[in-house]
């Protein structure tokens, strides 16, 4: 995914000006931003939920603006996107949270369905919940449900805005290690949003710092580590 002097405006708010960025196939690649940069807003255009003014955003070499409806479609299936919030749905509990991409997108049995979410709940060690709400689990819970729900699919593009939000560090690194494990164990193309420093360069190849509406440095994490780490440091200690 390859994103081209892209704009996008609120009212007088620019959150993107003239940003490009690489999501590099088959990477973990994080995005790190502070609050209010526009890091949703970035994922938010990938899966069509927001349009840039101008620029384009290109997946597998093609303009997503000039894809036609049955390749959007196609495009929506590939990609599942894990939001910030969750996004639970709190009067349907977890079997069917989990089960809901594959019962509105797909053709299987009502067997496989349940073979498939049973798997991942078991994968994500949620097994036990499958007949609970949303409100009835811990937030550390409600992620993996989140998770599992996003992996179900079996995406070729996962999308991640702060996965680790609001959970204590020992969850947080589980977390973390789940994306990893996960990735490295299906390979799909990952974009993490997070404010997770210095922990999410431990799971990623790939850093991009978004700062006034563009990426202001993008490398292999080891090469981001060792030439910007002054950069890195002032970002982490709130110094400007
Ligand atoms: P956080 O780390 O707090 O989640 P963020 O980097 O994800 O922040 P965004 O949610 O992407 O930030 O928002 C970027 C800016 O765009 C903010 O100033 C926000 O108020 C504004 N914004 C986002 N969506 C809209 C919208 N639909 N209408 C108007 N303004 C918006
Ligand atoms: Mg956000």
């Amino acid at each position: 995914i390859e994103f081209v002097n892209v704009k996008k405006r609120f009212g007088n708010i620019r959150v993107m000006d003239g940003l490009n960025l690489s999501i590099h196939r088959g990477q973990i690649t994080a995005v790190i931003g502070k609050s209010g940069s526009g890091k949703s807003v970035l994922l938010k255009h990938i899966i069509g939920l927001e349009e840039q003014d101008s620029g384009s955003i290109f997946y597998d070499g093609r303009d997503m603006a000039q894809m036609d409806r049955t390749a959007r479609r196609k495009f929506k299936k590939r990609v599942s996107y894990m939001f910030q919030d969750n996004a639970l749905f709190d009067a349907m509990t977890v079997f069917e949270n989990i089960a809901l991409p594959i019962v509105e997108k797909s053709t299987l049995s009502r067997e496989e369905i349940k073979e498939r979410v049973l798997t991942r709940v078991n994968q994500l060690d949620i097994t036990g919940t499958e007949e609970k709400y949303p409100a009835q689990l811990s937030g550390g819970m409600r992620k993996r449900v989140a998770l599992a729900r996003a992996l179900i699919t079996d995406p070729e593009v996962v999308l991640f805005d702060e996965p680790t939000t609001g959970l204590d560090p020992v969850r947080k690194q589980g977390v973390h290690g789940m994306i990893k494990e996960y990735q490295a164990q299906f390979g799909f193309t990952a974009l993490v949003v997070s404010h997770e420093i210095p922990e999410i360069f431990d799971i990623a190849q790939q850093v991009a710092m978004l700062d006034q509406g563009k990426i202001i440095l993008q490398d292999n994490t080891e090469q981001f580590l060792r030439t910007n780490l002054d950069v890195v440091r002032c970002f982490i200690h709130g110094k400007e």
